[in-house]
Protein backbone atom coordinates (compact mmCIF):
# COMPACT_ATOMS: atom_id res chain seq x y z
CA UNK A 1 0.00 0.00 0.00
CA UNK A 2 2.96 2.27 0.82
CA UNK A 3 4.78 1.87 -2.15
CA UNK A 4 1.87 2.61 -4.30
CA UNK A 5 1.21 5.73 -2.20
CA UNK A 6 4.98 6.13 -2.35
CA UNK A 7 4.32 5.80 -6.70
CA UNK A 8 1.51 8.16 -6.52
CA UNK A 9 3.36 10.95 -4.85
CA UNK A 10 6.69 11.25 -7.26
CA UNK A 11 3.66 11.06 -10.15
CA UNK A 12 2.14 13.97 -8.00
CA UNK A 13 5.43 15.90 -7.13
CA UNK A 14 6.50 15.27 -11.60
CA UNK A 15 2.77 16.50 -12.47
CA UNK A 16 3.59 19.66 -10.03
CA UNK A 17 6.95 20.01 -11.37
CA UNK A 18 5.17 20.66 -15.11
CA UNK A 19 3.15 22.87 -14.09
CA UNK A 20 5.50 24.98 -12.48
CA UNK A 21 7.45 25.38 -15.23
CA UNK A 22 4.35 26.39 -17.25
CA UNK A 23 3.71 28.94 -14.66
CA UNK A 24 7.30 30.10 -14.71
CA UNK A 25 6.66 30.92 -18.06
CA UNK A 26 4.20 32.68 -16.88
CA UNK A 27 5.37 34.42 -14.10
CA UNK A 28 6.11 37.59 -15.31
CA UNK A 29 2.58 38.37 -16.18
CA UNK A 30 1.66 37.19 -13.07
CA UNK A 31 3.83 39.06 -10.47
CA UNK A 32 1.28 42.18 -10.79
CA UNK A 33 -1.94 40.11 -10.19
CA UNK A 34 -3.37 40.81 -6.89
CA UNK A 35 -3.44 37.89 -4.45
CA UNK A 36 -6.56 35.55 -4.04
CA UNK A 37 -9.38 34.59 -1.95
CA UNK A 38 -9.01 35.29 1.96
CA UNK A 39 -5.69 37.16 1.04
CA UNK A 40 -7.16 39.38 -1.95
CA UNK A 41 -10.46 40.64 0.76
CA UNK A 42 -7.69 41.06 3.55
CA UNK A 43 -5.66 43.30 1.17
CA UNK A 44 -8.14 45.36 -0.44
CA UNK A 45 -8.06 47.31 2.88
CA UNK A 46 -4.76 46.80 3.92
CA UNK A 47 -3.66 48.07 0.73
CA UNK A 48 -6.13 50.93 0.53
CA UNK A 49 -3.66 51.81 4.23
CA UNK A 50 -0.57 51.01 1.98
CA UNK A 51 0.36 48.36 4.06
CA UNK A 52 1.18 44.69 2.16
CA UNK A 53 -1.72 43.02 2.06
CA UNK A 54 -1.93 39.76 4.56
CA UNK A 55 -1.24 35.82 3.87
CA UNK A 56 -2.65 33.93 6.32
CA UNK A 57 -0.86 30.31 7.33
CA UNK A 58 -2.92 27.63 9.25
CA UNK A 59 -0.46 25.67 10.77
CA UNK A 60 -0.36 23.53 14.80
CA UNK A 61 2.62 25.15 16.44
CA UNK A 62 3.44 21.85 18.32
CA UNK A 63 5.63 20.49 16.08
CA UNK A 64 9.47 21.25 17.10
CA UNK A 65 11.25 22.36 14.73
CA UNK A 66 8.78 23.09 11.93
CA UNK A 67 6.21 25.34 14.07
CA UNK A 68 6.88 26.34 17.49
CA UNK A 69 6.49 29.20 20.15
CA UNK A 70 9.03 30.66 21.10
CA UNK A 71 7.41 33.28 23.55
CA UNK A 72 4.41 34.29 21.96
CA UNK A 73 5.78 34.31 18.71
CA UNK A 74 5.21 30.90 16.35
CA UNK A 75 9.26 30.09 14.61
CA UNK A 76 10.03 27.06 13.22
CA UNK A 77 11.62 25.76 9.68
CA UNK A 78 7.55 26.41 8.61
CA UNK A 79 7.35 29.56 9.42
CA UNK A 80 10.50 31.03 8.21
CA UNK A 81 9.52 29.70 4.70
CA UNK A 82 6.26 31.01 4.59
CA UNK A 83 7.54 34.60 5.90
CA UNK A 84 10.48 34.29 2.77
CA UNK A 85 7.27 33.01 0.40
CA UNK A 86 5.12 35.84 2.14
CA UNK A 87 8.26 38.47 1.29
CA UNK A 88 8.18 36.76 -2.64
CA UNK A 89 3.98 37.41 -2.52
CA UNK A 90 4.81 41.23 -1.45
CA UNK A 91 2.67 39.96 1.27
CA UNK A 92 3.08 39.97 5.38
CA UNK A 93 2.70 36.80 7.19
CA UNK A 94 0.26 35.73 9.61
CA UNK A 95 0.28 32.49 11.01
CA UNK A 96 -3.04 31.07 12.91
CA UNK A 97 -2.55 28.11 15.39
CA UNK A 98 -4.96 25.36 15.51
CA UNK A 99 -5.40 22.14 15.74
CA UNK A 100 -3.69 20.17 12.53
CA UNK A 101 -6.80 18.52 12.11
CA UNK A 102 -8.74 21.50 11.13
CA UNK A 103 -5.87 22.76 9.38
CA UNK A 104 -7.85 21.42 5.86
CA UNK A 105 -11.35 22.81 6.64
CA UNK A 106 -9.61 26.10 7.48
CA UNK A 107 -8.05 26.19 4.19
CA UNK A 108 -11.11 25.04 2.13
CA UNK A 109 -13.52 27.57 3.87
CA UNK A 110 -11.01 30.63 3.49
CA UNK A 111 -10.49 31.41 7.02
CA UNK A 112 -6.70 30.99 5.92
CA UNK A 113 -5.00 31.12 2.82
CA UNK A 114 -2.75 27.77 3.29
CA UNK A 115 -1.92 25.32 5.47
CA UNK A 116 1.85 24.66 6.59
CA UNK A 117 2.59 21.92 8.99
CA UNK A 118 5.02 19.35 8.02
CA UNK A 119 2.44 18.61 6.36
CA UNK A 120 2.13 14.89 4.59
CA UNK A 121 0.79 14.77 0.57
CA UNK A 122 -1.50 11.94 0.85
CA UNK A 123 -3.93 10.29 -1.72
CA UNK A 124 -7.01 11.11 0.67
CA UNK A 125 -5.71 15.08 1.80
CA UNK A 126 -5.01 15.40 -2.44
CA UNK A 127 -9.62 14.83 -2.62
CA UNK A 128 -9.53 17.76 -0.45
CA UNK A 129 -6.96 20.12 -1.21
CA UNK A 130 -4.04 20.96 -3.79
CA UNK A 131 -0.04 20.65 -2.68
CA UNK A 132 2.49 22.68 -3.73
CA UNK A 133 5.60 20.85 -4.79
CA UNK A 134 7.43 19.36 -1.69
CA UNK A 135 10.25 21.12 0.65
CA UNK A 136 11.36 18.93 2.52
CA UNK A 137 10.89 15.16 3.24
CA UNK A 138 9.50 13.52 6.10
CA UNK A 139 9.95 10.62 8.42
CA UNK A 140 7.72 8.56 10.01
CA UNK A 141 9.69 7.32 13.80
CA UNK A 142 8.47 4.98 16.31
CA UNK A 143 9.08 6.05 19.95
CA UNK A 144 9.49 3.19 22.57
CA UNK A 145 10.76 3.42 26.28
CA UNK A 146 14.20 2.12 27.06
CA UNK A 147 14.18 -1.65 27.30
CA UNK A 148 11.12 -1.91 25.19
CA UNK A 149 10.62 -5.51 23.63
CA UNK A 150 9.64 -3.33 20.32
CA UNK A 151 13.27 -3.07 18.74
CA UNK A 152 12.81 -2.34 14.75
CA UNK A 153 9.32 -1.68 12.99
CA UNK A 154 8.77 -5.38 11.86
CA UNK A 155 8.45 -5.86 15.63
CA UNK A 156 5.04 -4.67 15.30
CA UNK A 157 3.99 -6.81 12.12
CA UNK A 158 5.20 -9.87 14.30
CA UNK A 159 2.85 -13.04 14.74
CA UNK A 160 0.72 -12.70 17.47
CA UNK A 161 2.01 -9.28 18.71
CA UNK A 162 -0.55 -6.85 19.82
CA UNK A 163 0.82 -3.30 20.91
CA UNK A 164 -0.41 -0.06 21.78
CA UNK A 165 0.42 2.95 19.48
CA UNK A 166 -0.24 6.53 20.27
CA UNK A 167 -0.20 8.86 17.32
CA UNK A 168 -1.66 12.49 16.97
CA UNK A 169 -5.08 12.91 15.76
CA UNK A 170 -5.72 12.90 12.42
CA UNK A 171 -1.44 12.51 10.85
CA UNK A 172 -0.11 10.04 8.74
CA UNK A 173 0.86 8.08 11.37
CA UNK A 174 -2.81 7.95 13.12
CA UNK A 175 -3.71 6.73 9.57
CA UNK A 176 -1.24 4.28 8.37
CA UNK A 177 -0.97 2.67 12.34
CA UNK A 178 -4.60 2.44 11.76
CA UNK A 179 -4.65 0.87 8.73
CA UNK A 180 -1.74 -1.51 9.65
CA UNK A 181 -2.70 -2.16 13.21
CA UNK A 182 -6.63 -1.51 13.42
CA UNK A 183 -8.25 1.18 15.00
CA UNK A 184 -8.67 -0.63 18.26
CA UNK A 185 -4.82 -0.44 18.77
CA UNK A 186 -4.38 3.28 18.35
CA UNK A 187 -5.17 5.68 20.35
CA UNK A 188 -4.91 9.73 19.06
CA UNK A 189 -3.88 12.40 21.23
CA UNK A 190 -4.15 16.23 20.24
CA UNK A 191 -0.11 16.71 20.04
CA UNK A 192 2.70 14.68 20.23
CA UNK A 193 3.64 15.85 23.54
CA UNK A 194 0.28 14.66 24.76
CA UNK A 195 1.05 11.07 22.73
CA UNK A 196 4.76 10.67 24.51
CA UNK A 197 3.44 11.59 28.08
CA UNK A 198 0.96 8.82 27.58
CA UNK A 199 4.08 6.49 26.18
CA UNK A 200 5.98 7.53 29.65
CA UNK A 201 2.88 6.94 31.59
CA UNK A 202 2.50 3.02 30.21
CA UNK A 203 -0.93 3.53 28.37
CA UNK A 204 0.87 2.84 25.07
CA UNK A 205 3.78 0.83 24.45
CA UNK A 206 4.94 3.26 21.39
CA UNK A 207 4.39 6.41 19.69
CA UNK A 208 4.67 6.54 15.95
CA UNK A 209 5.48 10.22 14.74
CA UNK A 210 7.36 12.51 12.34
CA UNK A 211 11.34 11.99 12.87
CA UNK A 212 12.03 15.75 13.82
CA UNK A 213 9.61 16.33 16.52
CA UNK A 214 10.44 12.75 17.95
CA UNK A 215 13.73 13.88 18.64
CA UNK A 216 12.59 17.44 20.60
CA UNK A 217 10.39 14.78 22.28
CA UNK A 218 13.12 12.29 23.28
CA UNK A 219 15.32 15.05 24.50
CA UNK A 220 12.59 16.57 26.82
CA UNK A 221 11.87 13.25 28.46
CA UNK A 222 14.03 10.69 29.71
CA UNK A 223 13.83 6.53 28.98
CA UNK A 224 12.77 6.84 25.81
CA UNK A 225 14.39 6.49 22.45
CA UNK A 226 13.55 6.38 18.56
CA UNK A 227 14.21 3.01 16.83
CA UNK A 228 16.53 3.49 14.38
CA UNK A 229 14.39 1.90 11.61
CA UNK A 230 11.99 4.06 9.89
CA UNK A 231 7.93 3.19 9.88
CA UNK A 232 7.38 5.25 6.64
CA UNK A 233 9.14 8.21 4.92
CA UNK A 234 7.31 11.06 3.23
CA UNK A 235 7.18 14.72 1.66
CA UNK A 236 5.85 17.76 3.32
CA UNK A 237 4.41 20.37 1.38
CA UNK A 238 1.94 23.46 1.25
CA UNK A 239 -1.65 22.82 0.75
CA UNK A 240 -4.48 25.11 -0.82
CA UNK A 241 -7.80 25.40 -1.29
CA UNK A 242 -8.83 22.92 -4.36
CA UNK A 243 -8.26 24.83 -7.60
CA UNK A 244 -6.83 27.65 -6.16
CA UNK A 245 -4.11 27.58 -8.96
CA UNK A 246 -3.41 31.33 -9.06
CA UNK A 247 -1.85 31.32 -5.68
CA UNK A 248 -0.23 27.25 -5.27
CA UNK A 249 1.60 28.74 -8.88
CA UNK A 250 2.77 31.31 -7.05
CA UNK A 251 3.83 29.31 -3.80
CA UNK A 252 5.77 26.74 -6.27
CA UNK A 253 7.77 29.73 -7.91
CA UNK A 254 8.47 30.82 -4.88
CA UNK A 255 9.52 27.18 -3.88
CA UNK A 256 11.49 26.99 -6.62
CA UNK A 257 13.36 30.05 -6.13
CA UNK A 258 14.10 29.53 -2.56
CA UNK A 259 15.16 26.31 -2.89
CA UNK A 260 17.83 27.32 -5.77
CA UNK A 261 19.28 30.35 -4.16
CA UNK A 262 19.88 28.20 -1.10
CA UNK A 263 17.39 29.70 1.26
CA UNK A 264 15.48 26.41 2.25
CA UNK A 265 18.65 24.77 3.00
CA UNK A 266 19.63 27.65 4.87
CA UNK A 267 16.80 27.83 7.36
CA UNK A 268 16.42 24.35 7.45
CA UNK A 269 19.96 24.31 8.94
CA UNK A 270 19.54 26.46 11.18
CA UNK A 271 16.75 24.19 12.89
CA UNK A 272 18.25 21.20 12.11
CA UNK A 273 21.80 20.83 13.04
N1 LIG B 1 3.57 14.74 8.70
C1 LIG B 1 2.44 14.36 9.47
C2 LIG B 1 1.19 14.54 8.67
O1 LIG B 1 1.17 15.25 7.71
C3 LIG B 1 2.34 15.10 10.81
C4 LIG B 1 2.21 16.56 10.70
C5 LIG B 1 1.97 17.28 12.05
O2 LIG B 1 1.72 16.65 13.06
N2 LIG B 1 2.06 18.57 12.07
O3 LIG B 1 0.17 13.99 8.99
Amino acid sequence: MKKYLAVFMALVLALSCMMIFTACDGASEKETEAPTNAATEAGTTAEANGEKPVLKMGTNAYFQPYEFYQGEEIVGIDAEIAAAIAEKLGMTLEIVDMEFDSILTAVNQDSVDFGMAGMTITEDRLLEVDFSISYANGVQSIIVPEGSPITCADDLYAEGASYKVGVQLGTTGDIYATDDFGKENVTTYSNGNEAVMALAGGSVDCVIIDNEPAKALVAANSGLKILETAYANEDYAICVKKGNSELLDKINVAIMELTEDGTIAAIVAKYIK
